[in-house]
């Protein structure tokens, strides 16, 4: 993952590609290693660093969706499911099986959710997490002691995954380029290259030189989530928007909130939403909401009343209520929802389905859809391109394909346990030389030498990279990322022979980005 010799294989390649993709989040990259493993030669341009948008801001859930299948969508289910299962088989160092309660209040809530849950279990088939059951409410509360116990009549405890989105994005990345895939950050498409009205390529812009490249191909892609209507105008100016953003927050709070290894999910929140309190990395984290944007920000900053009504809809099921000061990170995100054909609909009832589209130029598009089912969408994707566009048929390979770390029998009490099969190589880093295993901050095992290994095999450009999308401390516990910050500001500026100058502005940026995530 070495950006200045992925640039010159890009610029040295001959001939056509045959598929360009635009965008580096969960959808982009799940088209680039499809594309690059079924063996077509591929690049992927992120205007950004990878998952620098919707992607890194998931409630971390590998999950068929319980709410999709009280409103019905059986296919959405079965699918996502089904995928749940794959993704865990293929990257079973970042997947975890995550167990649930939904306590209950209600004396029908009870027998109601529970048969819900078996036939989700009965869907999920052999790829099953593990068995629903319903337990009486002394046992919720000894399962979650921070429950509230008053009026409690039962609890359904199910099982579902969870996962962290940025550093699955990484592995995919380096997998992607395994595979023989030009896959490139911080590398902005400008414009579409088009002969005789058809799609011929991308114009693209290195984002840190300003130089501009012509890049060709036989298909181009767009999977730029909530950006996707700018690159449709690119290619026909005044066209009805697609998307429609619908945003989501988060809370972060101590582990101690839940005091649990289990999560909590509240099936109907007070106006009919779904609520999470997941563990996640030694934290626990809560959300979220639904709110149509009208706006698509780079960097979505979360309203007041969103966080009041996250902290409000928790405390009510907690007995020790969550406050603002509490909260350890705050962040927004916004889902990239294809637009409906008709006005007023509520987000909530918008499709999480995604939805492929091709333009009369060629460029194919696709928008929507949900992190746990990128594989599939990625198929899908390719296949109509194929066909579309007659391009030699390849046979998709990505259900059997390990992701890059995968590692049977994870340790989840390892702290370097996300890095799968890398870990050692880490490890060997930090005990190389007395410096590596300095600690950057007291509370937490981060090391120099892990910082290290990932400014020299995860790509990072930018400190927020690091902080933010590789370390994930910035969504942990925002106060302590900034405390980091400047020592790993120094690694950073060392290892990529940068000078103080830009240090300084990589600090400055990065106290900027950050402050939308503490809550004050
Ligand atoms: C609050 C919230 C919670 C969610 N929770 C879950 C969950 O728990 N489980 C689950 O399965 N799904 C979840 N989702 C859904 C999932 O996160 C999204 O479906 C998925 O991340 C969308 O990925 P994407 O690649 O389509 O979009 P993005 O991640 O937004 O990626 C698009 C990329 O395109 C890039 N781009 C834009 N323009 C250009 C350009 N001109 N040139 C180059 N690059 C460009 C952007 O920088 C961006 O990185 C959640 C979504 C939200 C908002």
């Amino acid at each position: 993952m070495n950006r200045e010799s992925i640039i010159r294989h890009l610029t040295e390649t001959e001939g056509v590609f045959d598929f360009i993709v635009i965008g580096g989040g969960a959808t982009g990259l799940g088209v680039a290693l499809d594309a690059a493993t079924r063996g077509y030669k591929v690049a992927l341009f992120e205007q950004s660093d990878f998952t620098k948008a919707t992607s890194s801001r998931s409630t971390k859930l590998v999950h068929g969706g319980v709410r999709y299948l009280a409103q019905g969508n059986v296919s959405l289910v079965l699918e996502a499911l089904r995928e749940r299962g794959i993704l865990r088989k293929n990257a079973p160092h970042l997947v975890k099986d995550q167990r649930f309660l939904i306590p209950c209040y209600r004396w029908w809530e009870g027998p109601f959710y529970f048969c819900g849950l078996v036939v989700y279990d009965f869907m999920s088939g052999i790829l099953r997490f593990g068995r629903s059951m319903c337990i009486g409410p002394k046992r919720s509360v000894k399962t979650i002691p921070n429950l509230r116990r008053e009026g409690l009549t039962a609890g359904i405890l199910y099982h579902d995954g969870q996962f962290d989105d940025s550093r699955l994005a990484v592995n995919m990345v380096r997998t992607a380029i395994d595979a023989g895939a030009c896959v490139l950050n911080y590398m902005r498409v400008i414009n579409l290259l088009k002969e005789d009205g058809k799609v011929t390529g991308v114009v693209v812009q290195d984002c840190e030189t300003g130089d501009t490249y012509q890049i060709k191909s036989h298909a181009v892609i767009n999977a730029t989530g909530v950006f996707a209507d700018a690159i449709l105008q690119m290619d026909t100016p005044g066209k009805r928007p697609m998307v429609r953003p619908s945003q989501g927050v988060h809370i972060v709070l101590d582990a101690s909130f839940l005091a649990s290894d289990y999560a909590i999910m509240i099936p109907k929140t007070s106006d009919g939403r779904v609520l999470f309190a997941v563990p996640w990395h030694d934290k626990v984290v809560v959300g979220t909401t639904d709110t149509l944007m009208k706006e698509t920000l780079e960097e979505p900053v979360a309203l007041e009343e969103e966080i009041q009504f996250i902290l409000h809809t928790a405390g009510n099921y907690m007995t020790r209520a969550p406050q603002r000061k509490d909260v350890l990170s705050v962040f927004a995100g916004l889902r990239p929802l294809a637009a409906p054909r008709s006005e007023g609909k509520k987000t909530k009832e918008i499709s999480r389905n995604h939805k492929i589209i091709r333009e009369k130029s060629g460029l194919i598009s696709i928008i929507g859809g949900k992190w746990t089912t990128y594989r599939k969408m990625a198929q899908e994707t390719l296949d109509f391109a194929i066909r579309q566009l007659h391009i030699p048929t390849r046979d998709c390979v990505t259900e059997f394909y390990p992701i890059h770390g995968s590692k049977p029998h994870p340790d989840f009490s390892d702290p370097l346990y996300v890095y799968g099969s890398d870990a050692d190589e880490i490890r060997n880093l930090i005990t190389s030389a007395p410096g590596m295993a300095e600690k950057i901050h007291p509370k937490y095992a981060y090391t120099v030498g892990e910082v290290t290994w990932i400014v020299r095999n995860e790509m990072p450009r930018r400190l927020e990279d690091i902080l933010a999308r590789r370390l994930r401390i910035l969504f942990l516990d925002a106060r302590a990322a900034v405390e980091m910050a400047p020592r790993v500001a120094e690694i950073l500026t060392a290892e990529l022979s940068k000078d103080d100058a830009w240090k300084e502005n990589q600090l400055n940026a990065f106290k900027e980005v950050a402050s939308a995530y503490i809550l004050v």
